[in-house]
């Protein structure tokens, strides 16, 4: 299951950088998870200060 970004992303970019699979990139609002490419790790939820990352 892949994670996922809610609303309260605040766009910071922290997350990016964090995945080891190049699976976050900037959207219009937020930034997003390729589903197809997320490989679970959770290596992201804990760089997001917001809380915002979280398992779909
Ligand atoms: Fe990338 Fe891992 Fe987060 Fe999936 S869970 S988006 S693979 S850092």
């Amino acid at each position: 299951m892949a994670y996922k970004i809610s609303e309260e992303c605040i766009k910071c970019g922290s997350c990016e950088a964090g995945c080891p699979v190049g699976a976050i990139s900037e959207g219009e609002d937020t930034y997003v998870i390729d589903a197809d490419v997320c490989i679970s790790c959770g290596a992201c939820e804990a760089t997001c200060p917001m809380g915002a990352i979280s398992e779909a």
